[in-house]
This record gives C-alpha cells, sequence and structure tokens, in this order.
C-alpha cells in the first residue's frame, strides 16, 4: 500500500502547550526513533530537551505575527524573539500562515531562515520543495500535505494511514499540535470550550480527561505514522533541502 521512498514527513507546531503534552509526543517519537521538525513557540525544559535530541529533532521557529502577539508588535520584534529562543534555527512555519514576500525576505535575509513551511496545499498530490528568489533572499520552500485541526472540520477527514488520498506522489509534510495529539479529537469545538475554560498552559490531565476521545483522532492517526516510519526512521524538514540543487 504505502510507498517505501521516504516522502512521509512529520512536523510539530507547538502553539504555547504545556511541558507535559511536549513531552508525551516527544517520547513517542523518541521511542520509535522517528525523526521531527518542531516549530517552537516559547522556550522551556521540554523544548530544552528536545534540542539535546540532535539526533532526531530540529528545531524551527513559528513565529506569531498576529495583533497582540506575545511574541512582539512588529515583525522585527517577533522573528528576533523567536530567534533569541532558538538561535540554531533555520526553519519556520509561521502561526496561522501570515505571510507576505517582504516577510519571507526579511526572515531569509536578517535572521537567517532558509526554509519556510508556510504553505498550506491539503491533499495535493506531486508537490516538491522549490526555490524562492526575491530581492536577495535565499529560501527554500516546502508545501505541506496535512494538519490535524484542519482535518477537523472537514466532512470527510482522513485519520488513517490506510487512507488512500494519502498515498499520491510527492512530499507529504504533516503538520501536528500536541494538544489535539493528547486530546485526540476530531471535533473542534471540545478544544475551544475547553480553551474557554482556562488558558492552554494551565491545563493538566485531569482537566481534559473527561474529552479524551477513544475514537480515530489525531493521536491514533500520529501513532499509526510514527510506527510506519519507524520502518526508515523519518527525516526531518531541513534534510530535504541538503542535497537539492537550488
Ligand atoms: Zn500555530
Amino acid at each position: 500500500m504505502v510507498d517505501t521512498n521516504n516522502d512521509y514527513i512529520l512536523t510539530i507546531d507547538l502553539d504555547w502547550a504545556p511541558d507535559w503534552m511536549i513531552e508525551y509526543v516527544a517520547n513517542e517519537l523518541i521511542r520509535a526513533q522517528v525523526k521531527a521538525t518542531w516549530f517552537v513557540t516559547h522556550a522551556s525544559p521540554a523544548v530544552e530537551m528536545i534540542r539535546r535530541r540532535k539526533d532526531l529533532f530540529e528545531i524551527g521557529i513559528h513565529p506569531n505575527c498576529l495583533p497582540g502577539s506575545t511574541h512582539g508588535r512588529s515583525e522585527d520584534e517577533v522573528l528576533r524573539h523567536l530567534k533569541k529562543i532558538a538561535p540554531e534555527a533555520i526553519s519556520m512555519r509561521t502561526h496561522a500562515l501570515y505571510q507576505s514576500s517582504l516577510f519571507l525576505v526579511k526572515a531569509s535575509k536578517d535572521y537567517g531562515i532558509s526554509i519556510d513551511v508556510s504553505l498550506f496545499l491539503p491533499r495535493t498530490p506531486n508537490l516538491v520543495q522549490h526555490y524562492f528568489r526575491c530581492q536577495g533572499a535565499n529560501l527554500w520552500r516546502i508545501p505541506y500535505f496535512w494538519e490535524d485541526d484542519v482535518e477537523m472540520f472537514e466532512e470527510d477527514s482522513i485519520w488513517a494511514l490506510s487512507d488512500p488520498r494519502l498515498h499520491v506522489k510527492g512530499l507529504k509534510v504533516f503538520n501536528f499540535h500536541p494538544v489535539y495529539i493528547v486530546l485526540n479529537t476530531n471535533k473542534f469545538s471540545v478544544y475551544e470550550k475547553l480553551k474557554r475554560e482556562k488558558p492552554i498552559h494551565t491545563w493538566n490531565l485531569d482537566f481534559i480527561r473527561p474529552h479524551i476521545s477513544n475514537n480515530h483522532g489525531p493521536k491514533t492517526f500520529f501513532l499509526e505514522l510514527v510506527d510506519y516510519l519507524s520502518n526508515f526512521g523519518g527525516r526531518c524538514i531541513n534534510e530535504l533541502i541538503s542535497n537539492k540543487n537550488k
């Protein structure tokens, strides 16, 4: 069923998840020895733990440039803040997929970002990395293929690796969030209801336990992908450009 050319890639947007959720996801990847790229929103002990596992994990940044962002009031403040947290990051996915050509040029020229993963082309075959040339920017763009929260709004959601729509040619970059993995819910309204009750960084297992789903959802699919990728080890985003000519 699945081809073996190792083009299934795992990425994770932290989106301010508490450490116990990040640790759960990281430990599943470590247990299976599967690589992933983490787009970080904040510093924490769990982020430090991920950073130490350079054999498996790449750290990228997840800048929030929306109004009211805790990362800063301007694009420069936001990027400066995140590069202080993750100076080694060369990969980026923007929160809410914020983008403009000027922002991409800035991230590339002034903040050392050489790969952007903010293009979402869901369920699209034949995806491939491409090189963005603009005003002196040096930027690879890697489109991504699937995202957990977006899938919750689909009438024909994909929650299993056996789904034929996942077996198309091309790169298939998946994006998960620790909070949705832990909740395993396929209803965004569950997350919204809990978020109205308490800010996410204060959630503990007791608080969310009654709302954890036993159906097919982000967690069952994530674990299935991790299990599949354990046959190959998976790849980080920065490995997708190492042998490519511009
Ligand atoms: Zn985000």
